[in-house]
């Protein structure tokens, strides 16, 4: 599983940090961005909710198939 923060749509919560401070992080200008490249087994479930309870849905899956730009 793979994620990515859409960076123009993050508020900078810290939500998803909150809930899985092991794949997400702040950067310098304030915004979340994921950690890792692929999210390691044991904590799907930790980022999936950290998706799903994301307040403007920034985080979002990337398949494999897609392109990260
Ligand atoms: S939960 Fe969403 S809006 Fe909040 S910091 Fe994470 S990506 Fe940004």
């Amino acid at each position: 599983m793979k994620l990515k923060v859409n960076e123009e749509m993050c508020i900078g919560c810290g939500a998803c940090r909150g809930i899985c401070p092991e794949c997400f992080e702040f950067n310098e200008e304030g915004v979340a961005m994921v950690t890792v490249d692929e999210i390691p087994e044991d904590k799907i479930e930790d980022a999936t909710d950290a998706m799903e309870g994301c307040p403007v849905g920034a985080i979002v899956e990337v398949k494999d198939e897609e392109k990260e730009d």
